[in-house]
């Protein structure tokens, strides 16, 4: 089995994601080449989300809203106003930045652009999704005014990351819906179920998929840390 072509699952805390790119602070939801190997995108499929973000039914591939123009005022709607390509003084945005890398892809002249993904699950709980392709971008109409969607896949290209990296991407992990993480994150009161450790924690479907494994809901889900995810990984294969 290739050990990384499966969205992973990672649970981290605010903290770990920002000591994870080496940043002090992750404020914006877009940034591009923040690596110099790759750029980085937060998502969420909140109810509440400021943007529409979602994963698709085939489990590879996202859909990424762009971002609106800055509040300027109190009394000042960004949501009224079209996504913003330039700033005003003529520099991309974010948007117009991975725009063009999907530009330069679809003329042939560079490969995707890599893509580390990760999503809000809750406050301060973030997922880490993996590494994505950037394969596509559209300006589409949404009411009255115009917005980005961008469309990501799962990347095949890498096997990033550190060794405890690779190791947890060898360990069975399908996609699982938010409202599932949310649910299951909740009652097991962001614990190792065995163990109780809230560092490094991975989502694990009781049943792997290899064996039959059923539809996913809270039931046959549950938070494990690390070390106990992967002995059951061990016992499994
Ligand atoms: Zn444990």
């Amino acid at each position: 089995m290739a050990p990384h072509n499966k969205i992973r699952d990672d649970i981290l805390s605010y903290r770990e994601m920002c000591d994870a790119e080496n940043i002090q602070t992750l404020q914006r939801g877009m940034n591009f080449r923040m690596n110099p190997s790759y750029s980085v995108i937060l998502m969420s499929q909140r109810a509440n989300a400021p943007y529409r973000d979602k994963v698709y039914e085939d489990g590879i591939t996202i859909e990424y809203e762009g971002h609106d123009v800055p509040k300027r005022s109190y009394d000042h709607n960004p949501k009224a106003e079209d996504q913003p390509h330039k700033l005003p003084g003529g520099k991309l945005t974010q948007n117009g930045l991975f725009a063009q890398a999907v530009a330069r892809f679809k003329s042939g002249n560079s490969p995707p652009e890599l893509v580390k993904v990760y999503e809000k699950i809750l406050p301060g709980v973030w997922s880490l999704k993996g590494y994505f392709d950037l394969v596509d971008c559209k300006v589409v109409q949404d009411g009255s005014r115009k917005v980005f969607r961008y469309i990501l896949q799962l990347s095949d290209r890498v096997d990033v990351g550190s060794s405890e990296n690779q190791t947890i991407s060898q360990v069975h992990t399908r996609l699982i819906p938010s409202e599932v993480k949310k649910e299951v994150w909740k009652r097991d009161g962001g614990r190792c179920v065995m163990c109780g450790e809230t560092k490094n924690l991975h989502f694990d479907h009781d049943l792997p998929f290899s064996k039959g494994g059923t539809s996913i809901s809270a039931k046959n889900v549950r938070l494990l840390c690390m070390k106990h995810n992967l002995q059951k990984s061990a016992r499994i294969e």
